[in-house]
């Protein structure tokens, strides 16, 4: 981090602020130049706080040369993360595809689909029991009959689950939960996030609509603070003005968090988009950018689901996909690190 005093700065002022700089743990380097003086930090500036440095009295300008994350760092850790979900890898070159509806609605719904996307080559199974709605009239997932239903779907044909946590509260229901997703919602609650990290469960952490990368991995770096390494980013969409499609499916996070950080990426092609027919063009995109994986919403009746209907993909289309997916693979877009 590189600080730039106005001219001619208070002294004793000055004198103060590489005091506290000291005390914060990082070495300072001043170079007096003719007409300026900069201060160089040396050391891990992730603690200091940016913006109060730039609100004193005696500071023109503050730039960061070096990422606020540090867990999350592929400089700190060159190399790719893989992570096992109950012997299913994913991330270093390892490509899985999650797939299920928006949310467990019944026994038979559930175990159907579940054995349909298996076939189809899904290595993990989703479905929300928990879900956030916009709306409180509409339907709020069934919640510990939804995760129970979910088990069931486990044991029946083996895939791990994915499933959405909400409030710190529930989890002590996720105990067999292979995958708690963090929804892009909570993608900013910072106390279920650092609770999180306390924990040894892999995390699907996605982004918030209306946040940026550094954010989204600022998030990652409070489960990783509390030593939980085990997080899959997801990019799903964010909002902007755009209304054809529910969100924008922002494809150049996948290049720029792969460059920044180890931890794996996959994408959400079904709520960035919102639309069934645009689901198979993004998964494909996504995949030929080099994602490490897909989460894709599919339904046994889309037309009668209870949530995210008109943008689930049937279980043939979902069928179809997939061989497009395997074909496309070997071309898929290889990040060198
Ligand atoms: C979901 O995956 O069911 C979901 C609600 O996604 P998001 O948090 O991305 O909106
Ligand atoms: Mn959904």
């Amino acid at each position: 981090m590189i600080i730039i005093p106005k001219q001619n700065p208070n002294p004793k002022q000055m004198e103060r602020l590489i005091a506290w700089l000291k005390s914060n743990g990082v070495g300072v380097h001043i170079s007096q130049g003719e007409n300026r003086t900069v201060i160089g930090l040396i050391g891990d500036t992730s603690k200091i706080d940016i913006d109060l440095i730039r609100s004193l009295d005696i500071v023109e300008d503050v730039k960061r040369i070096q990422e606020p994350f540090k867990n999350a760092n592929r400089k700190f850790h060159p190399e790719d993360t893989i992570i096992d979900v109950a012997g299913v890898k994913i991330g270093g070159g390892n490509f899985q595809i999650i797939a299920g509806p928006c949310s467990v609605e019944s026994e038979e719904q559930i175990i159907e689909v579940a054995e349909s996307v298996k076939k189809s080559g899904a290595k993990m199974l989703r479905g929300g029991a928990f879900k956030p709605r916009t709306s409180p009239y509409a339907f709020q997932g069934l919640r510990g009959d939804g995760l129970k239903l979910l088990l069931e779907a486990k044991n029946a044909t083996g895939l791990p689950i994915v499933t959405e946590i909400m409030d710190l509260n529930q989890l002590n229901l996720f105990d067999d939960v292979d995958v708690i997703q963090v929804g892009a919602r909570n993608m900013q609650n910072f106390e279920l996030l650092k609770e999180l990290g306390h924990t040894n469960k892999v995390i699907l952490l996605k982004r918030g609509l209306a946040n940026t990368l550094q954010e989204l991995l600022m998030s990652a770096e409070y489960i990783m603070a509390g030593g939980n390494e085990k997080i899959i980013l997801c990019e799903r969409g964010i909002r902007t003005f755009e209304t054809y499609t529910r969100n924008t499916l922002d494809l150049s996070a996948i290049p720029v968090l792969k460059g920044l950080t180890h931890l794996p990426v996959i994408v959400d092609p079904s709520h960035s988009t919102g639309y069934s027919k645009y689901v198979m063009p993004m998964a494909l995109a996504a995949t030929a950018a080099g994602a490490d994986g897909l989460i894709i919403e599919v339904h046994n009746n889309p037309q009668y689901a209870l949530c995210d209907g008109q943008q689930s993909l049937t279980m043939e289309a979902f069928d179809k996909l997939s061989k497009q997916i395997e074909a496309i693979r070997p071309y898929a877009y290889k990040y060198n690190v």
